[in-house]
């Protein structure tokens, strides 16, 4: 028995890093799963992979949603879980933050999410109730120098979890967040980094001593989306290895 058995399960920014590694642990659950993604050719090749569907979807672009929702239905005649995964970020101090990329980034991260709840939260109550995960990060519960466009866009995933869940919650649908902090994916060394001055970075930082793997917020993402979590709604759960706990004089 698979903790997702006979579930339908819509992903975004499956192509690579959490999402890829979700798309992965929620097809070996038992879920179907379409990967959706701006990536077409990775997100089609992981899909034939796993047998299950690829569709092209900028989540920022709501006819992309229109589309996306039609062909899940088509193919797997219903869609009864969301992982609004997809997200960007960029580098930059405040007063330097061109308009431009404060917007692309709201664009993306917070309309993205607030378009996935609000053409699929409909078909979740159609199939008779479901889950929705968000994915905000350790950026949506504290502050960051450098990334003030992408942490406010997180901080609103945070906004929009709690008010669908109380709005959904009567549809039967439960709706969290996850708030990883670093994790090791094409995001958090977008310039090719040298991986041993990102492991001593995150050594330091971070209490347990390293950065997470994509591998275990899926496992976050899964706990979220199937009964094990079936009494928790409208929470963002922090997944960071200890990093927002405080700062460590030693
Ligand atoms: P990633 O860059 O490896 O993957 C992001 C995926 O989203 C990519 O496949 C990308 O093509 C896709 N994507 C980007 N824009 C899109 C759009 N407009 N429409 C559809 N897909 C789009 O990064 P990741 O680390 O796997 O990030 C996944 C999520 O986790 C993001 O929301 C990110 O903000 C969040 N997050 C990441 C970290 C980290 O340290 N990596 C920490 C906290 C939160």
């Amino acid at each position: 028995m698979g903790k997702l058995d006979g579930r339908v399960v819509l992903i975004t920014g499956a192509a690579r890093g959490q999402g890829e590694q979700e798309a992965r642990l929620f097809a070996a659950e038992g879920a179907r799963v379409v990967l959706a993604d701006v990536l077409d050719e990775p997100g089609e090749a992981l899909a034939k992979e796993l047998g299950h569907t690829y569709v092209h979807l900028d989540v920022s672009q709501e006819v992309d949603w229109i589309a996306a929702v039609a062909a899940a239905k088509e193919r797997f005649g219903k869609i009864d879980g969301l992982v609004n995964n997809a997200g960007i970020l960029r580098f930059n101090e405040l007063v330097a933050t061109p308009l431009e990329e404060f917007q692309l980034i709201t664009q993306v991260n917070q309309v993205g999410t607030f378009l996935g709840i609000r053409n699929v939260a409909p078909e979740i109550e159609a199939a008779g109730g479901g889950t929705i995960v968000n994915t905000a990060s350790y950026t949506a519960m504290t502050g960051m120098a450098g990334v003030g466009a992408y942490a406010a866009s997180k901080h609103a995933i945070l906004g929009l979890t709690r008010v669908a869940a109380l709005e959904l919650a009567a549809r039967r649908i439960r709706v969290n967040a996850i708030c990883p902090g670093a994790v090791d994916t094409p995001m958090s060394n977008p310039d090719g980094v040298d991986p041993a001055a990102v492991a001593e970075l995150y050594g330091k930082l971070v209490p347990l001593g390293r950065v997470g793997q994509p591998e275990e917020i899926a496992k976050l993402a899964l706990f979220l989306s199937c009964e094990d979590s079936s009494y928790i709604t409208g929470q963002p759960v922090v997944i960071d290895g200890g990093w927002l706990a405080g700062v460590s004089l030693f």
